[in-house]
């Protein structure tokens, strides 16, 4: 961060990034991890951010000492120059030129041709108002995913947040939270503006709370002090709350089930910010997300908080907006009739979802899924592209139960999968009404989906015939379309 803002073009090395790295990766021009997958920290944040990124390069040995990392005979100093090619996976000694893609009208005119024969919505996983915006840039029809936890990392509001979870009583919690509000709610009111009228899916808190904590004695004692409280006591609640498991832990809706008081700080945060919005005349169709569910009953609990607290912050106000709770782990798939029936839509969450169903850690399958994909005993990396015969056979089942439960379920998917062509057209003939992606694959998922619909089924008699008449009533494009007879 300091060499970037002194004008550095600078890449963040690393064995593997967590929420607390957010900050350099917002400054660094490309991302390198030895460790991690497709769904792992690194990937998803800089996919959103849409910056280049390499996870999963194990054979990097660091040395912090030296602030050196080495593959081979082959040693990288800090301030050495890299180019990082995130679509080969090539790391490059020295500087390759690089030149900015543009979006030209050809560009604009194949995705219009898209939006006119798919059937699925598209929408964009998005955290900040800027996302936001750019994700509409790209054509995204609303937010499917907004990772809550990712907006605790701006500015100092590390400092609040860490003292909530380091809170003794529900109250010291509350106090803490209060910090929090006017954040969130600030947040919330730029993605309801930049999204004027699409829906809007927050997913409530889901990382475990360690994430969130300091590390180093370092990191712990500036805490302790801005905290005005013991680093020792700082340490050992720090030390109470370590896990160490796959994200299995205390996270997701766990963290709503003993903490109530969170939902309802978010809660709050999303509808003030929804009523401010709305009061200036900007349409705001919020969906509160509830992740990690596996009962019917943790959701019916998180269900009574926030609408309790919406009709609080509301009154009279009529907004209308949506509870719903992702679909991650085969329990929930196997239960989603009976969660369907407190849930108005489910959003498949197929990163954790690939996660459980194979047993196979998301930032940890760098080591050896690469020699699975070649020895083929799969056909790709399930982080990539689902894997239609097991997890996909879950979104299938999830679907159907949850549809015949309640007929007008909205059905989407937002994990990674949601910018995968392959993926994509497994969610058509699944009948998914959206998938959501980053901003910067949005245009990808567009493409994807009209190509499902036309591959099942749009007739493409009717596509070309809606060619022709859109040509027609174009003048410089006209001659150019009919000109070719099959430009899909
Ligand atoms: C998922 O699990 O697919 C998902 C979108 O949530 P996260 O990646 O934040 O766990
Ligand atoms: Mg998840």
């Amino acid at each position: 961060e300091t060499r970037a803002k002194a004008g550095d073009k600078v890449v963040l090395v690393r064995i593997e990034t967590s929420p607390d790295d957010i900050h350099g990766m917002h400054a660094a021009e490309g991302i390198l991890t030895a460790r991690g997958g497709m769904t792992s920290h690194a990937a998803v944040v800089a996919r959103g951010m849409g910056k280049c990124c390499v996870v999963g390069a194990t054979a990097l040995l660091f040395d912090d000492d030296a602030a050196s990392c080495s593959a081979g005979d082959i040693t990288v100093n800090e301030g050495d120059w890299l180019t990082v090619d995130g679509t080969s996976g090539r790391i490059l000694l020295g500087q390759v030129a690089t030149v900015e893609p543009e979006l030209g009208d050809d560009f604009h005119l194949l995705m219009s041709w898209a939006d006119e024969i798919r059937t699925m919505r598209v929408r964009a996983n998005a955290d900040t108002p800027s996302d936001a915006a750019a994700a509409r840039e790209f054509g995204a029809e609303g937010i499917g995913l907004c990772r809550t936890e990712h907006m605790f990392f701006e500015g100092d509001r590390i400092q609040a947040m860490r003292e909530m979870i380091l809170a003794q009583t529900a109250d010291d919690r509350r106090r803490a939270l209060d910090k929090l509000l006017p954040m969130q709610r600030a947040d919330f009111e730029g993605i309801f503006r930049a999204m004027d009228g699409f829906p809007v899916t927050v997913r409530l808190v889901d990382p475990p709370l360690h994430e969130f904590l300091p590390r180093t004695a370092e990191e712990i004692d500036l805490f302790a002090e801005k905290a005005a409280i013991s680093s020792a006591l700082v340490t050992r609640i720090v030390e109470k709350h370590r896990e160490s498991n796959p994200m299995l832990g205390h996270r997701g809706v766990r963290l709503g089930i003993t903490y109530p008081e969170i939902t309802e700080m978010q809660t709050r945060a999303i509808f003030e910010a929804a009523a401010a919005v709305a009061a200036d005349g900007v349409k705001v169709r919020p969906e509160i997300m509830v992740p990690l569910v596996v009962d019917a009953n943790e959701l019916a609990r998180q269900r009574e908080v926030i609408t309790r607290i919406a009709s609080e912050v509301l009154g009279k106000v009529d907004i209308p907006y949506m509870v719903g709770t992702m679909i991650e782990l085969p329990r929930a798939a196997l239960l989603a009739g009976e969660i369907a029936q407190h849930a108005e839509f489910f959003s498949f969450g197929t990163n954790d979802l690939t996660q459980t169903t194979f047993g196979i850690s998301r930032d940890d399958a760098a080591t050896f899924l690469p020699r699975y994909v070649e020895l083929g005993i799969l056909d790709d990396d399930p982080f990539q592209v689902l894997d239609r015969d097991g997890v996909g056979q879950l979104v299938q089942m999830a679907t159907w139960e949850g549809r015949s439960h309640r007929s007008d379920l909205k059905v989407g998917i937002c994990g990674e999968h949601g910018g995968d062509p392959r993926s994509i057209e497994f969610f058509h003939e699944t009948g998914l009404d959206y998938v959501s992606c980053s901003p910067f694959r949005v245009p990808i998922a567009r493409l994807a989906a009209a190509q499902a619909a036309l591959r099942n089924g749009a007739s493409t008699r009717k596509v070309a015939e809606k060619r022709v008449h859109r040509a027609e009533s174009r003048d410089a494009e006209s001659t150019l379309v009919r000109a070719s007879p099959s430009p899909a």
